[in-house]
């Protein structure tokens, strides 16, 4: 049997049901700049804060970490002090032409002075010189995406003084080499592989094996060496004036905003562009200085699980750069204890202030700077669905906030991650773990392994799941992170940068898995003694850190628990009803074991597609007369019957809202010529009379054509067939005593009452027909899609006639557009390379042109009809964003593949406590 290509709308239709990756929120329309008072500078406005100027509440101002900072500086905790260069002065640099102009760098100088007296020290001083961190701060964290600048400060003469007062010259060294680094790197875009080589080359000159063996004057060399290479590549020497350092470093963090890891970062997690960054300029402390200095990230809970104890790592001798990063691996803050019982102390007592105060887990960043402690940082850490669900749950039992504070502290699209299969229970058991690394985000990934993000992207377009491997992963990874089923790493703790971008994004994750010996050119590694290849499969657990060397099957999740008290309290806020589409009893009973409350879109025509059923539909189609046509539809007729009754069955008596016949039909006919002679075959017709069909049905813009209501429009005996195969089912169900069902019978693409009217009268007449046989007391109703924009700007009209309203947001969008779903895809990319758009008008609902439509439909439906029943059924019902439009417009309903239904819920309480309707 040949196999039959799925045409654009059915395709289109099954690939929809898949929950959208990429994507920004926001649902802006195009910008070309950044907003800030129509791009002037305000003469006297205030760019420039110092920490003690800020608090908590000014983080749209100053960033997270600016607010945060000056919110513990404020509290009188140990913060090294300085100054945010505030997220307008970033949008004014952005509409200045990538210009700091004089006045933002005037602030930024006299920021500095001021900083220079709270210090005691003075900038580019060489027997005390304040030397600072330039790092960037946006409104809402995106951990590694932007750029950071240590140890800036420092040119020959001020490294010598430093050496001398610090009375530590390879300290002072490594201080500087480290910045002419990161400075080379961050700001003047030289390679950091490059440096990484001359490093190496000094080792091996040298015989060490590691940076820590290097001398103070192995530190000159590399100080030597890199200035000699940035001359070669740069054509001029290492800007050695410490106030040129400063200004440039502020530009390149300004600049990181835009770099392209931070785009697609944005876009993924729905940050608007416009927002910008803020840059936080705050003086050094140095975890470098020796043994007994150290630098670690913390959380007040467990991120991974939600456990209440104090969960972090440190290292001894380094700078916040080497934990972040996972080139070293550290040890966990319980050590701390033993190592420095005071400042453990004093930092799970600040840890513990700053969670009662901020009333949610932290995310602390701390240095020791010989036996003192200064904290550098402190934000609502990022954390595993799970991980979200116990602390919100926890809080709530502690008493620090109530219940419907904990619907909010949830993030809807993390849900995701507890919806998705876990392994098989009997398979695991007999599964071979084969190394362990760090549980480091939750979750089971099994998949084809891959070296590389180029290769993870590349293999995944072409559909195969893969599991990346690497030794770290670095912000330049990200857009493989996003495809990967999972992600496994040799070095780095639950803090290095693979682990925190893949709990933000749901993704299983093992960290830190020292025994993995990887060779990147052959593309193999090797683990408990087997040789994993390219290719080859494996299978990781990111709960315990187990790594399999085979494919595992998984099986679904289920909601109980945290789980289950969490979305009680989501379900008593919300106000939106929460449906799901099914087209199968299948589809149907796992959108109602995640809490559906009925079908919003019951799409006929998947049913149409399997054995004998598509010979029927073919049959039906070939035909040139009618009576041929209702021969074929009789013999469809019994399976969708049979099918509805089991939707029916599944959903409980809940509402079924089953949508009448959509696609072209030329969808259902082959287009090979070896189908198309096999198929003409079995149906007991010429080729050239299949060809002919075929032909007769060819369309140029098939998405515009003959589909919808159209087809009954046509062909009556289509909607008569369908109305038939709805009723009896309800009526069969109904009388077998369980449910008492009323059906809803939706006309998709409808632009004009007299059209809806037309095939209504065909259902009505059919249907009270049969009820009226069947001696039971049914109602039904009969309502519309609104996908056309004529049918919204018409809907008072519609109303008359429409009993409910659907908004059918996907095919609303392409034609509001004028561009189609199944094409958009290959230009949609460039449109958001140049801020033209900045998501997927298909994954988030566009606002202010569909929602435009959607509201004014809203309006005059309720004019004609003031109860009439109004929901989404299009693919952004599933969507956060786009369910708080929905909630904010005063739809019923949103409904959404059944896998989305948690999400929509707990998008539908938050929209609702953030807007009381
Ligand atoms: C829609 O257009 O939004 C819709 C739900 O219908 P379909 O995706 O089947 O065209
Ligand atoms: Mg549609």
């Amino acid at each position: 049997m040949g196999h039959l290509r799925m045409g654009p709308k059915i395709r289109g239709v099954l690939k929809g049901s898949a929950p959208p990756t990429g994507g920004c929120g926001a649902n802006r329309a195009a910008f070309q700049t950044l907003k800030n008072n129509g791009g002037r500078s305000i003469v006297g406005k205030k760019y420039v804060y110092m920490f003690s100027e800020g608090n908590k509440d000014m983080r749209e101002l100053l960033g997270g970490k600016g607010a945060n900072l000056a919110e513990m500086t404020k509290a009188g905790m140990p913060v090294p002090q300085g100054f945010t260069v505030s997220t307008e002065a970033c949008t004014q640099y952005y509409n200045d032409g990538r210009q700091i102009n004089d006045d933002i760098q005037q602030q930024i100088y006299d920021g500095l002075a001021k900083m220079e007296e709270i210090c005691g020290k003075k900038f580019a001083d060489p027997s005390n010189p304040l030397l600072v961190s330039v790092r960037s701060g946006a409104r809402a964290s995106m951990p590694g995406m932007m750029d950071t600048i240590l140890n800036l400060g420092l040119n020959d003469t001020v490294v010598e003084g430093f050496a001398k007062f610090t009375n530590n010259p390879r300290f002072a060294y490594d201080s500087y080499r480290r910045f002419i680094q990161m400075f080379s790197d961050v700001v003047m875009e030289l390679p950091k592989p490059e440096f990484e080589k001359i490093i190496d080359q000094v080792k091996e000159e040298k015989g060490v094996k590691q940076d820590i063996e290097l001398t103070a004057e192995d530190m000159q060399e590399l100080v030597r060496r890199f200035k000699a290479f940035y001359r070669e590549k740069k054509g001029e020497d290492f800007p050695s004036d410490p106030k040129v350092q400063l200004m440039e470093a502020v530009k390149a963090v300004f600049r990181s905003w835009d770099n392209p890891r931070a785009n697609v970062y944005r876009r993924m997690n729905e940050i608007p562009y416009d927002w910008g960054t803020a840059v936080n300029v705050q003086q050094m402390v140095f975890g470098n200085s020796g043994e007994s200095s150290g630098t670690g990230v913390a959380f007040t809970r467990n991120p991974a699980t939600g456990e209440k104890a104090l969960f972090g790592e440190y290292l001894i001798n380094a700078q916040g750069e080497d934990v972040v990063a996972g080139v070293r691996t550290p040890s966990p803050i319980s050590h701390l204890k033993e190592d420095m019982p005071e400042v453990y102390n004093q930092f799970a007592e600040i840890a513990d202030r700053l969670e009662k105060h901020y009333k949610d887990m932290q995310d602390m960043e701390f240095t020791i700077e010989s036996g003192k402690l200064y904290m550098l940082q402190t934000r609502n850490g990022k954390r595993t669905a799970a991980a979200a669900l116990k602390v919100a749950v926890d809080l709530v039992d502690e008493g620090m906030i109530d219940e419907r504070e904990a619907v909010l502290r949830v993030e809807p699209k993390q849900l995701d991650a507890l919806l998705h299969p876990q392994f098989d229970a009997a398979a695991l058991k007999a599964a071979k773990v084969i190394g362990k690394g760090l549980a480091a985000s939750p979750g089971a990934a099994c998949g084809k392994v891959v070296f590389s993000a180029e290769d993870a992207k590349e293999w995944a377009d072409r559909g195969e799941k893969v599991v990346l491997v690497r030794r770290e992963t670095s912000p330049e990874d990200i857009e493989g992170m996003v495809v990967a089923q999972g992600i496994l790493t040799v070095r780095g703790g639950m803090t290095s940068h693979a682990a925190v971008v893949a709990r933000g994004m749901g993704t299983c994750c093992v960290s830190g898995c020292g025994e993995i010996e990887v060779d990147y050119d052959a593309k193999f590694f090797t683990l408990g003694g087997m040789t994993i290849k390219e290719g080859d499969y494996i299978s990781i657990d990111g709960s315990t850190g187990n790594i399999y060397g085979q494919a595992i099957p998984t099986v679904e999740a289920s909601i109980s628990g945290d789980f289950g008290r969490f979305m009680e309290w989501a379900d008593k806020a919300r106000k939106l009803e929460v449906y799901t589409n099914a087209d199968t009893p299948r589809d149907a009973k796992q959108g109602r074991s995640f809490g559906a409350q009925g079908i919003g879109l019951c799409r006929t025509e998947h049913m149409f597609f399997e054995g004998e059923r598509i010979k029927a539909m073919r049959e039906m189609i070939v035909a040139d007369n009618t009576e041929d046509r209702k021969k074929g539809l009789a013999k469809i007729l019994p399976y969708q019957q049979s099918d509805f009754e089991g939707i029916y069955e599944a959903m409980e008596g809940c509402p079924v809202i089953i949508r009448f016949l959509d696609p072209p039909l030329h969808e259902f006919l082959p287009t090979k010529e070896e189908d198309i002679k096999e198929i003409a075959g079995e149906m007991g017709i010429s080729v050239e009379k299949l060809h002919a069909v075929i032909e007769s049905l060819h369309e140029f813009n098939p998405m515009m054509g003959h589909r919808g209501c159209r087809l009954c429009v046509s062909y009556p005996e289509i909607a008569e067939m369908q109305t038939t195969a709805v009723i009896n089912a309800a009526i069969n169900v109904t009388k077998k005593g369980q449910y008492k069902i009323s059906p809803n019978i939706m006309i998709p693409l409808v632009g004009e009452e007299k059209e809806l009217k037309f095939v209504k009268d065909v259902v009505v007449a059919t249907a009270d027909k049969l009820i009226k046989e069947s001696g039971i007391d049914m109602k039904y109703e009969v309502g519309t899609m609104i996908e056309i924009p004529r049918a919204a700007l018409t809907a008072d009209e519609i109303a008359k006639e429409a009993e409910f309203f659907s908004f059918g947001t996907n095919d609303l969008t392409q034609m509001t557009f004028g561009f189609s779903r199944d094409d958009a895809g290959k230009f949609l990319n460039y449109y958001y390379e140049n801020k033209i758009y900045e998501s997927d008008p298909f994954a988030h609902l566009d606002q202010k042109g569909v929602g435009k439509l959607v509201e004014m439909a809203v309006k005059l439906g309720r004019q004609t009809r003031p109860d009439i029943h109004l929901g989404i059924c299009g693919e952004h019902g599933g969507d956060p964003t786009s369910v708080e439009f929905c909630h904010r417009v005063g739809l019923n309903y949103v409904s959404c593949s059944p896998f989305r239904v948690p999400i929509a819920r707990l998008a539908a309480a938050q929209a609702a406590i953030k807007y009381p309707r």
